[in-house]
């Protein structure tokens, strides 16, 4: 196993990183790391010299009503699934050696927004702020660690298709590497907030994924109709609280009524019991 570096300085990540001599890959996470963060984590070992985890929790992407306070902190257990999937260094910074004293005095920092056609929906729509949030600290990851290439998970899929316009659109030279959905064994995509779920809303949060996966075998019979596959995906989630069902184009994202190629069917959920937001997709 590699020997792996804990680092929450913007100063040290800098001249550490100037000491390597090889590629980098960069794995941004707000950290309470599991499997589906190892799968990345992996990813980047294997086709890179050099792997920079960033765990930060990352304040400008969560809404005044969201769950930054009790948002999962775990350093020492990332620490040991990072070096088990390879990483050699994990970047921990705190909120103030991230942000500049203007963000704690005024709530405002100078921000990387997406264009509103990418924001105003989905989870954009429900989260105001949120991709300028994600966008913005990516952005500075970006410009800290000068990655060759960067690890996202398939599993926040509007947050993947916007990194991607942000790369194309701000000429960031870096490659966007897309990772699957880890799942855990009866389907339920891992998430850091599963942990809030109660007992109950555990066992009811496979049907998220059931409900994709019904949709699919729908589809792989011939029904191209988006709103017969999002009426039936929406049977199986009776007592959630549905954010949206939704079937986007793979190549640009847009709603689609008809299919006919690639297409993505995405749900956003309150849990039942513990109303813990679940978010989930699949190609079909
Ligand atoms: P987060 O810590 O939730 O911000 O996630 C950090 C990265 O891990 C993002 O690119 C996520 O899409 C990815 N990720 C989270 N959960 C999974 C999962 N179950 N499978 C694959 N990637 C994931």
């Amino acid at each position: 196993m590699k020997n792996l570096k804990v680092i929450s300085t913007k100063k040290e990540l800098k001249s550490y990183l100037k000491s390597l001599c090889g590629t980098i890959g960069l794995v941004p996470t707000m950290g309470a790391l599991h499997n589906g963060h190892k799968s990345l984590i992996e990813a980047a070992n294997k086709e890179n010299d050099f792997v920079v985890v960033s765990v930060f929790v990352n304040p400008t992407q969560f809404g005044p009503n969201e769950d930054y306070d009790k948002y999962p902190r775990t350093l020492d257990k990332d620490v040991e699934l990072a070096k088990e999937g390879g990483a050699d260094i994990i970047f921990a910074p705190s909120p103030k050696e991230m942000y500049t004293d203007i963000y704690f005095e005024e709530k405002e920092t100078t921000l990387v927004c997406p264009p509103y056609k990418y924001v105003n929906r989905l989870c954009g729509k429900s989260r105001p702020g949120h991709f300028d949030g994600v966008c913005t600290v990516v952005s500075k990851l970006f410009n800290l660690v000068k990655p060759n290439r960067a690890y996202f998970g398939q599993k926040d899929a509007q947050q993947l298709f916007i990194i991607q316009k942000m790369v194309e659109e701000l000429d960031f030279d870096i490659e966007i590497k897309k990772c699957p959905i880890v799942r855990e064994l009866d389907g339920l995509a891992i998430s850091s907030r599963n942990t809030y779920l109660s007992e109950s809303d555990r066992k009811k949060a496979v049907n998220i994924s059931l409900a994709l996966k019904k949709a699919k075998e729908l589809k792989d019979k011939g029904i191209k109709e988006a709103q017969t596959l999002i009426d039936t995906a929406f049977s199986y989630l009776e007592g959630f609280d549905v954010d949206y069902i939704e079937i986007v184009s793979l190549e640009d994202f847009t709603k689609i009524d008809t299919i006919n190629n690639k297409a993505l069917m995405l749900i956003a959920a309150k849990t039942p019991e513990t109303k813990v937001r679940l978010i989930d997709n699949m190609e079909l």
